[in-house]
């Protein structure tokens, strides 16, 4: 489970969302939102008008920083 300040499992606001979104989600969009996968690939994405924006504030989200 939880080991330091986040908590990894549990769900999470998102910036890119605007919303609380799962952990699940939060991998499959950042993977998305960091060129990793297509964006397509994660059709709750296409909710999100300013796909670039939602990049930006997903790199300065600390769930995106997964090391
Ligand atoms: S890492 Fe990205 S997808 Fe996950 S909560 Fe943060 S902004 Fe949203």
């Amino acid at each position: 489970m939880s080991k330091g300040i986040i908590d990894y499992e549990a769900d999470r606001y998102c910036p890119a969302y605007k919303k609380a979104i799962s952990a699940d989600l939060c991998y499959d969009s950042l993977m998305c939102l960091n060129g990793s996968f297509k964006i397509s690939s994660t059709p709750e994405l296409s909710e999100i008008e300013d796909i670039e924006a939602a990049r930006k504030r997903c790199a300065e989200c600390p769930y995106s920083d997964l090391e």
